[in-house]
């Protein structure tokens, strides 16, 4: 099932009288999430990630705008009328009640032509249960599981009555680090089996890149950019979306354009043909690095990381805007500890370029290395 969000806007009125202030919590939401694609609603805390899944089941009506399931306009049905399945951070299970009751539970008060019998119901439940790979728990209660098990009821209830739309909202949350990455992995393959259109909300970036077939970057309630996860890594628009995408994050130098040239302190590190002379921000994504002897960006030399697979070179610069700058190398790169100066070529398509005021990208058509 297509979706289709436009100008979709919700404010929130302020409440007493000393927050008269309302708060815009999404803003002219515009896009399209095409039939059975995964797309990760991404931004960071109150950005309007859940806002927007809340108006996508019905919970919360719009201040303005439409959404569209295919070709119907939901905007004024209600969530029971929307068959969306919702899956939220908390689980949200029923505790008193079995594995197998609570995924039954949605089946149970169906009315009219969608009335199931007992052993339709049963049927249903146990497909559920097993695309989620949990057919051996049902009759544990909620409080005999682990948190990943958990979460597997909870998708399976919001399956079983084959939703139109699928939303999660950070449901890896409560899960600890390896079973985040083995559910995620589980989401992704239940999602591609069943081809349910999904909305995924999280806050982390690496979680959103991996499981999603696009992904849209929020800030303050309104979209930034959208795109395949490498795309927009490789692409970002603004220095926001360049900063909260990529671990670890790019490295940022205050820098300038001048004659056509990037410069970072009094060193040219890139040809910048056709841009105006402006101050810049410079991101520089840790795999942009490469260690030469006469290289264009001079920086101090603090010390290597070994990381296993790659090496870490930490070091630092006047210019930079944080404290330390991480260049991912090679582990089987040779570095001089002893000596305190390293220099760098500058990968070009690794260098991302902003005006310092509107951080908008500066786009170069043949940025090339000096
Ligand atoms: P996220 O899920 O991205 O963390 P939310 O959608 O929950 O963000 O919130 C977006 C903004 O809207 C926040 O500033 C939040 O404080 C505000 N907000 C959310 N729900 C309400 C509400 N019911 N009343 C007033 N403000 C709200
Ligand atoms: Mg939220």
């Amino acid at each position: 099932m297509k979706v289709t969000l436009e100008h979709l806007t919700k404010i929130f009125p302020g409440r007493g009288r000393k927050s008269r202030e309302q708060v815009v919590a999404v803003s002219d939401l515009t896009f399209e999430i095409p039939d059975g694609k995964l797309i990760g609603l991404l931004g960071p805390s109150g950005c309007g990630k859940s806002t927007a899944l809340n108006l996508l089941c019905g919970l919360l009506k719009p201040t303005d705008g439409r959404i569209f399931f295919g070709e119907q306009d939901v905007t004024s049905l209600s969530p029971e009328k929307r068959e969306v399945g919702m899956v939220f951070q908390n689980y949200a299970l029923y505790p008193h009640l079995t594995v197998l009751q609570n995924i039954l539970f949605p089946l149970q008060n169906l009315k009219g032509d969608k009335k199931l019998t007992k052993s339709e119901m049963q049927k249903k439940a146990l497909d559920a249960a097993k695309l989620v790979q949990i057919e051996n728990l049902l009759d544990r209660k909620p409080g005999e599981l682990s948190g990943g098990q958990q979460q597997r009821v909870a998708i399976a209830r919001a399956l079983v009555k084959t939703p139109r739309i699928l939303l999660m909202d950070e449901p890896l949350s409560n899960l600890d680090a390896r079973l985040r990455l083995q559910t995620r992995e589980e989401i992704r393959r239940i999602q591609k089996e069943t081809k349910i259109t999904t909305v995924f909300v999280t806050h982390d970036q690496e979680e959103a890149m991996s499981i999603s077939d696009s992904i849209v970057v929020m800030k303050d309630g309104v979209v930034q950019q959208i795109g395949r996860p490498q795309e927009v890594y490789d692409d970002p628009c603004n220095l926001f979306v360049a900063r909260f995408l990529g671990n670890p994050p790019v490295n940022l130098f205050r820098g300038s354009v001048r004659n056509e040239k990037l410069y970072i302190g009094e060193e040219p590190v890139m040809d910048m043909k056709g841009a105006e002379d402006q101050d810049v921000s410079v991101g520089i994504r840790p795999e942009g690095f490469i260690l030469k002897e006469q290289g264009v960006l001079t920086c101090s030399l603090s010390g290597v990381e070994v990381m296993g697979r790659d090496v870490s070179v930490v070091a630092s610069h006047a210019c930079c805007l944080e404290q330390t700058i991480r260049a991912i190398v090679g582990s089987d790169t040779k570095i001089d500890l002893s000596n305190p100066v390293i220099r760098f070529d500058l990968k070009p398509e690794k260098v991302l370029v902003f005006n310092a005021q509107t951080e908008a990208r500066l786009r170069v058509k043949d940025a090339a290395s000096v």
